[in-house]
């Protein structure tokens, strides 16, 4: 089990990345999204949609396995699944704007 730790160390996992302030992180150099994110969600409601399914369900999977584990490689795969949906919301996205 984990030491204990002082409240200001015990916020979600999320809030350890940088640039993971509750503001959708879609964005670029012509255009940024700044709706607001609900707790538990990687992006807005708006931008979520546009994530195709199969990633959409590679996001969740491998954030529930994280939570399971915390294993550093399931964080990983985490990561990896958080950037892939945001790379292809900003694909799709780019001839928009
Ligand atoms: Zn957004």
């Amino acid at each position: 089990m984990a030491p204990h730790l002082p409240d200001h160390q015990r916020l979600p996992v999320t809030t350890r990345l940088p640039g993971t302030r509750r503001e959708c992180p879609i964005g670029g150099e012509l255009y940024s999204c700044s709706r607001t994110v609900k707790a538990g969600h990687l992006m807005c409601p708006y931008h979520w949609r546009q994530v195709p399914k199969n990633l959409q369900s590679d996001v969740w999977r491998t954030w529930r396995k994280f939570n399971r584990t915390h294993a550093d490689d399931d964080w990983k795969a985490y990561l990896e699944a958080r950037l892939a949906a945001i790379t292809e919301v900003e694909r799709i996205n780019r001839g928009r704007h």
